[in-house]
């Protein structure tokens, strides 16, 4: 579906400014990420599993060479390279009732990727699989996690439907031990955690929302028995109903156009609009698919991903609203030109103004922010959902919902009546470690991996850590990122198979990061972060500014190697190789190790 960009009126850059002040004042909060409520006690219920009966096993007491926690894309690439490369001993722990991860829990209507299925779809060319469209819906990218569980033939050993509690290591017999809610206990050789940052869902931090007494659940676990309908929709469960959604991000963009058609009434309540950019799907050109030469999936992955590190690349293969808006940021500061930006931003409000036919609505539904400052959302539809009759925006003014009540949800003073209220109300996206996944890891002389890490991340390569050997950490933090976030999977993956593998040709027991490497490499994303307190501290709150309360040392410390996802992949692979393994200790096997196996 084509759409012509909307005409931009002349602005006040000046008047913009004072104006971004003034709505982000309004949406600061003291309690910053604090705000939100925590899934336990009470709310608990809002995590269990809707869509797979739980299936009891006995527990397992054995041994294997990996243990890889987290069956999502991370857990996938890293089983499906070790499998590749040999290792047979091997097994995926996972909390879902299949292989997916993100793409198992969240099945609400109108899930999609906003990232091009050609780059985020991973192994494609491993697997021999083509997406079907530029963006893909939930239900593909989910079979095509099992694709690959099945390619790698991972579901042989695998432990489903079952949550790591506790995970520790054994100097004396060079072992993990990993124990389970399932009464699991097994060890491993080599442990692999992947640390997905969207695994923990939140509930907005309103008053009265533990008293709710209509249906309501979280999107991440959509309750299709009440709802009726699938993820393309069709809910006929709803027809007759009142639904009320909570939270206007990527998620509820998603969402609301599908809501909105089957619902007797939907109220959206919204505190802050996202900005909302043209979506533009279309089939998959099987003429396309058929050129594509070996090596296309990486090529064109390192290619949108020079885009959004704000680097130059002649062509742009993915050519869609990701890379339009970072064509657009400047080459230094790491965020867009202000001009640009508020041209950009322009064109979004233009946009609405164009879709939506109530002014007022349409006034209510413009973002006034930078545009990084928030995640840019994609689509066709969403908009227009408020032209429905059926459809209520109740606006919030930065405020948030006031409070909830047995069968209302209250804004501004007024109460709504629901009787299905939906909260697409996100993840605790910078929770430590050990609180985001519900497992601590004891490394060497009992260390805790949180208390390490309680003053901040010491890793080498963001993967590996000292006190914690043949353990290696999947996560976004002291590495190079990318919007889409598989590729930094990918480039992790890689190079945990080769350490591994490496361990194994040398017959070593155990490899581990010494002290100097993972201090060189926390000094090194240091000094080339691209932290903009400026930028950070004038956004609009959110969870990429923590909630309005950005720590800049610690952003700095923690957060990514700025120079981007393709200048890590290729410095880690220049580090492995040119055969030195700097920064690593391998060890042989101690004599404690041969006695405890003997
Ligand atoms: P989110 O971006 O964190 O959005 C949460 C929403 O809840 C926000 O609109 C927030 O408003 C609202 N909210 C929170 N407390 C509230 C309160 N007290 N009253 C009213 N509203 C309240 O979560 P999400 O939409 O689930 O998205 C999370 C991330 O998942 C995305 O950023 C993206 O990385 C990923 N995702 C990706 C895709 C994809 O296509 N690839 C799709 C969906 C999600 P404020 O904005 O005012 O805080």
């Amino acid at each position: 579906m084509g759409e012509s960009v909307p005409s931009v009126r002349p602005f006040d850059p000046d008047a913009l400014r004072e104006k971004y002040r003034a709505e982000r004042e309004k949406r600061l909060r003291a309690e910053g990420s604090a705000q939100y409520r925590q899934v336990t006690h009470e709310l608990a219920h809002y995590v269990d599993d809707p869509y797979l009966p739980r299936v009891e096993r006995e527990p397992v007491r054995d041994e294997v060479e990996v243990a890889v926690i987290g069956g999502g894309f991370g857990g996938l690439l890293v089983a499906g390279r070790l499998r590749a490369a040999g290792v047979q001993s091997l097994r995926v722990v996972e909390q879902g009732g299949d292989f997916g991860g993100t793409w198992y829990w969240n099945r609400y209507p109108g899930a999609a990727c906003d990232t091009e299925a050609y780059i985020y779809l991973p192994l494609l060319e491993e697997v021999g699989y083509i997406p079907t469209e530029k963006y893909v819906k939930g239900p593909e990218i989910y079979e095509h996690a099992r694709r690959i569980a099945r390619h790698f033939d991972l579901y042989r050993e695998a432990l489903l439907q079952t949550r790591v509690t506790d995970v520790s290591y054994s100097d004396v017999e060079q072992r993990w031990t990993i124990e389970t809610d399932r009464g699991d206990r097994f060890q491993a050789r080599f442990v692999v955690m992947t640390a997905g940052s969207m695994v923990k869902p939140k509930l907005p931090g309103v008053p009265g929302i533990e008293n709710f007494k209509g249906h309501s659940f979280h999107t991440t676990r959509w309750d299709y028995d009440y709802t009726g309908g699938d993820s393309t929709g069709g809910m006929t469960g709803l027809a007759d109903k009142r639904v009320g959604i909570i939270g206007t991000g990527a998620t509820g963009i998603q969402a609301i156009p599908h809501l909105g058609a089957s619902a007797g009434r939907l109220f959206v309540f919204q505190r802050t609009p996202s900005a909302v950019n043209v979506r533009n799907n279309r089939p998959t050109d099987p003429e396309w698919a058929a050129s594509l030469q070996p090596g296309w999936q990486r090529e064109r992955m390192e290619n949108f991903s020079t885009y959004v590190a704000g680097g130059d690349a002649e062509t742009d293969l993915v050519n869609d609203g990701w890379t339009a808006i970072y064509r657009l940021r400047a080459l230094s500061g790491g965020v867009l030109d202000e001009l640009a930006d508020f041209q950009k931003m322009e064109e979004i409000r233009a946009r609405v103004e164009s879709i939506v036919e109530d002014p007022v609505v349409a006034d209510a539904l413009k973002p006034w922010y930078r545009a990084l400052c928030k995640r840019p959302t994609f689509h066709d539809e969403y908009l227009d959902t408020f032209n429905r009759p059926n459809v209520t925006l109740v606006d919030s003014d930065g405020r948030g919902v006031e409070r909830i009540t047995e069968n209302a949800v209250v804004v501004n003073g007024v109460e709504y009546e629901v009787d299905c209220l939906i909260f697409a109300s996100g993840f605790a996206v910078a929770a430590p470690f050990a609180s985001r996944l519900g497992y601590d890891v004891c490394g060497r002389d009992g260390l805790a991996l949180s208390e390490k890490f309680k003053t901040g991340l010491s890793t080498l390569h963001g993967m590996q850590t000292n006190g914690f050997p043949n353990f290696f950490i999947v996560a976004m933090n002291q590495v190079g990122i990318s919007s889409n976030q598989t590729h930094v999977l990918d480039a992790q993956s890689r190079h945990i198979a080769g350490v591994i593998a490496e361990t194994r040709r040398r017959g070593a027991a155990t490899v581990e990061a010494t002290v100097a490497a993972e201090q060189e490499w926390v000094e090194t994303v240091y000094q080339a972060s691209r932290a903009n307190a400026a930028f950070l501290e004038s956004c609009t709150p959110g969870y990429y500014n923590n909630e309005g309360q950005p720590n800049v040392e610690r952003f700095r410390r923690n957060g990514a190697y700025s120079p981007g996802i393709v200048a890590f992949d290729h410095l880690i692979e220049a580090w492995r190789a040119d055969g030195k393994w700097e920064g690593l200790a391998f060890d042989s096997v101690t004599a404690d190790a041969v006695e405890a196996v003997e």
